[in-house]
């Protein structure tokens, strides 16, 4: 297994919409694998395939939340179902190191998806396993969490941004 190198903000690959993965095959379970050790070396809760340069419609998620680093799952090709309610809280994302900022997202969500063995999966999630949920399904569509800022955070974030995103000018 292997820690793979984040992708950080300005870096294209974070804008583009993820393919979705058509075959679940052992290379792709090993790529699964790094992902999971990346994010919970990197100390995050999620973490979605275009973060570490792949722009596909991959996502692992610690259940537990940062509790159990071993209740890592992986979805593959996850899809919305339905949301419910509202919540605000602050987010954070390993591609935009040191920025943090208020999001509103829904409460409740079901996701349907592909699990590692392929199998069909649907996951009915709240509070923060929902907004982690919401924050990766964001990645996989070109979305990052500062879009969702309000205008007035945004704009004073603005110079904080560029300079994450110099080097890819
Ligand atoms: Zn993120």
């Amino acid at each position: 297994m292997s820690v793979l190198p984040i992708h950080t903000y300005g870096d294209p690959v974070l804008r583009q919409e993820a393919k979705p993965v058509e075959r679940i095959n052992n290379e792709l379970r090993t790529f699964l694998r790094d992902m999971a050790e990346t994010m919970v070396y990197g100390k995050g809760i999620g973490l979605a395939a275009p973060q570490v340069g792949e722009s596909l419609s991959l996502m692992v998620v610690d259940l537990s939340l940062g509790e159990k680093p071993d209740k890592v799952i992986a979805l593959i090709n996850p899809r919305i179902l339905g949301k419910e309610g509202e919540q605000s809280r602050e987010e954070g994302c390993l591609s935009i190191p040191d920025i943090h900022g208020d999001v509103i997202r829904a409460a409740e969500v079901g996701v349907h998806f592909r699990d590692i063995e392929g199998q069909e999966r649907e996951l009915e999630c709240r509070d923060l396993l929902a907004r982690v949920i919401l924050h990766e399904v964001d990645h996989l569509q070109g979305r990052l969490f500062v879009d969702r800022l309000s205008p007035l955070k945004r704009r004073m974030l603005q110079g904080k941004l560029r300079k994450l995103a110099k080097n890819f000018r």
